[in-house]
């Protein structure tokens, strides 16, 4: 599609049930913010939504760990996820909510419209039910073995461990989290999109007219799920928190819209509210063939946005996406991101540490930008490391592309006494008029590389030229021509000529680095336009390429730096913290689920924990749980585990060997004679060949500093605790 009449742009809605790392970030919404800052400086008409997702079990999920309500977890989280977007420069045309209103009644409309219209089909099933809570199972609200790599803590719905997506069905032993029993069938109603009459169309429309302009990724998964066969999904739930099915609907009463149906829906509704906000149309958005529809998403989403979305799209009579540049993911420090294993860096986490302070600002949320384009997963998995992250910005932000723009302002204040200098056409030299051939020619190679989704390309084509820039003004010199001084002391005609040619073209040079940079760091374009004292209106992609942006005789701000250099202490304390949170898991999990098998590797690895946030339990769970009072009598460092000590612990009633992960914390001599609380009636687990009988429990104070969890005073060893 070339020059649609308008474009409608969607990030993947993030759940509302904690922080988003940055590794959803560099998935789906800064692609997404740059393609729109792109259309958005060439004045296209485009709208760009977003929204929190605050249906589906991992809500009333995440309000059962904190000891709340499933509402009270959506408005804590939906103005947070807001404003970290916000402090990281994602400029959303609006922000939604799926709890919204209007998005209830637009989904029910669209249901309705469906189920009306006979798309949809209805069956009796039977599904798993838990006797003792009264209730049927979501797929997260079930846990087993997954039958294909054998983990015994996999979900319902995915297995953490392999990340295939499951059913319920297919789990081995499956166990409601509920009770802790296993559940049983019974007899329920449920309307399904039935996938497989779309088979055609989606061949046809994926598999031959999107073969090549769809991203590789992105087409072979698609053509996988299509050539497993595609079956009926239920599009409702027994659940009592989400969309409800809209009443005139018979035997809906007490099911909801299965999560998966309803949030896409929230791109539709949040449209609607900007529509309303703005006192505009929201119909063309979605209906009229002359829209670009971009979804842009993580690979976790493709089945959603490429499959099934398209085919209620279809059914409902609007437009189909255009494109669905689907990221990989991001990794962090060799290791899988991930929520519940601790290993992550949330973007809360790196606007308090680097944009809240003093010395970082918004133009720390340009640094991340910048290393998450370069490192950006759009053809695999790429990987965060907080050395690579100083790297990107000390040798090239600092050193590439800031010192560029700093040298030319200091030199244009010394040289040209602090205006734009004129361009002398006489004096040109090929290294001139070859530098300034170099503005077009990134222009286009940006644009080209843009359209094609292919951000990390385009952000090394703008960093060129500013590297083209660095190299021009070391070939010219200004600096050693200022010294060829008459016997007045300024500079000879040709001399002043040669520097008043050479530091036009680095400012034009600047100029044009702003308006390229824009779409991708926002806050340092504007600082530039800031430095050259032109309002942001320069930043119009029209600019792009031109080489008279600023005016001759200009009188341009003293040169401030735009980036400053990353110390390694601050590395390392993120380091540091990263491991940190991890040991932590490590050592309250310890060597406990016993159902858990592979915990024991990789303890043994010496890697983060693999073990997802554990579910609820019932009292009678938490009773089987024997804590009792022990004393450390010895202890001493496990061979080739750094995090690991083994400890002898006195238990009265007899001496045990327990290997807890604290060493990072705790040297053996400052433990030996603490009282400590230990689970004494743990299956033992072997960790590097040494058998632990038991675990420790530790607390974790805001610095991450590990305490012992014992008695005010020494009490007799072996006394139980409850
Ligand atoms: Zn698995």
């Amino acid at each position: 599609m070339s020059n649609p009449k308008r474009y409608l742009i969607t990030a993947a809605l993030p759940y509302a049930n904690g922080l988003k790392h940055v590794g959803h970030l560099a998935g789906a919404y800064l692609p997404a913010d740059i393609y729109v800052r792109y259309l958005k400086a060439q004045k296209r008409d485009v709208v760009f939504v977003c929204g929190s997702d605050e249906h589906g079990t991992a809500i009333p999920i995440q309000a059962t760990k904190e000891g709340t309500t499933a509402r009270d977890i959506i408005d804590k989280y939906h103005p947070i996820m807001a404003q970290n977007f916000q402090d990281l420069g994602i400029a959303f045309d609006i922000y939604h909510r799926t709890s919204d209103p209007l998005h209830h009644a637009t989904a029910q409309e669209f249901f309705t419209r469906l189920n009306d219209n006979g798309d949809l089909e209805i069956k009796e099933t039977e599904q798993y039910f838990d006797e003792e809570a009264n209730s049927f199972l979501a797929d997260r609200y079930i846990k087993g073995t997954c039958p294909n790599c054998s983990y015994p803590g996999a979900y319902g719905d995915q297995c953490e461990n392999c990340g295939k997506s499951l059913s319920p069905d297919e789990l081995i032993n499956p166990v409601s989290t509920l009770s802790g029993k296993a559940p049983v069938k019974k007899q329920t109603r449920h309307w399904y999109l039935p996938l497989n009459r779309h088979e055609d169309f989606l061949r046809e429309w994926i598999l031959k007219e999107h073969a090549n302009d769809w991203r590789s990724t992105v087409v072979g998964q698609c053509k996988s799920w299509i050539d497993g066969g595609l079956q009926p999904r239920a599009v409702t739930r027994d659940l009592d928190w989400g969309v409800s099915l809209p009443e005139t609907v018979e035997g809906g009463k007490g099911k909801v819209l299965y999560v998966w149906f309803d949030a896409p829906i929230g791109y539709i509704s949040a449209t609607k509210q900007w529509a309303l906000d703005n006192g505009k149309d929201w119909r063309p958005y979605w209906e009229d063939k002359d829209t670009k529809l971009v979804h842009f998403i993580g690979k976790d989403n493709i089945v959603f946005h490429c499959i099934i979305f398209p085919v209620m799209l279809k059914l409902h009579g609007n437009i189909l996406p255009d494109n669905v540049p689907a990221n990989e993911f991001l990794n962090l420090e060799g290791d899988k991101m991930s929520t519940s294993r601790n290993w992550k860096l949330e973007m809360q986490d790196y606007i308090d540490d680097f944009i809240n302070k003093e010395n970082g600002g918004s133009q720390m949320a340009d640094v991340l930008r910048y290393y998450l384009t370069q490192i950006a997963p759009e053809t695999k998995d790429s990987e965060f490391t907080w050395k690579g992250f100083q790297d990107a910005n000390n040798s090239e932000l600092v050193s590439i592309f800031g010192n560029f723009v700093n040298r030319a302002l200091v030199l244009m204040h010394k040289l040209c006494k602090g205006k734009v200098p004129p361009l002398h056409p006489n004096a040109l030299t090929d290294l001139d008029t070859s530098t300034l051939a170099e503005f077009s020619v990134t222009k286009e190679k940006v644009e080209a590389l843009l359209e094609q989704y292919k951000f990390r390309d385009a952000l090394f084509e703008v960093i060129n030229l500013a590297r083209i820039g660095n190299q021009y003004m070391q070939k010219k010199e200004p600096w050693i021509l200022a010294k060829q001084t008459g016997e007045d002391g300024q500079p000879l005609t040709d001399a002043q000529q040669s520097i008043d040619n050479t530091l036009h073209i680095c400012l034009q040079l600047c100029a044009n680095l702003a308006v390229l940079i824009n779409p991708f760091l926002p806050f340092t374009a504007r600082k530039i336009c800031y430095l050259l004292k032109v309002v942001d209106k320069m930043l119009d992609w029209e600019n792009a390429g031109k080489t008279k942006l600023l005016s001759v005789g200009y009188s341009l701000r003293a040169p401030e730096l735009l980036f400053r250099k990353i110390e390694d202490a601050e590395i390392s304390y993120q380091l540091e913290k990263l491991q940190s949170a991890a040991i932590k898991r490590e050592s309250l999990v310890g060597s406990s689920e016993s159902a858990i098998t592979n915990t024991e590797k990789i303890m043994e690895e010496n890697t983060p924990g693999t073990l997802p946030v554990k579910p609820t339990i019932v009292f009678d769970d938490f009773a089987k749980i024997d804590l009792r009072v022990g004393k450390i009598i010895a202890a001493e460092k496990v061979e080739k585990a750094d995090k690991l000590l083994k400890l002898t612990v006195d238990l009265g009633f007899e001496t045990r060997t327990i290997v807890s992960g604290i060493a990072l914390h705790f040297t053996p001599e400052e433990i030996v004679g603490k009282q400590i609380t230990v689970v004494v009636n743990l299956a033992p687990r072997k960790m590097r060949g040494i058998e632990s009988n038991g675990m420790i429990l530790m607390a974790e104070d805001a610095a991450g500093k590990l305490h012992f969890i014992n008695p005010e005073e020494g009490i007799d060893n072996g006394s139980s605790i409850s």
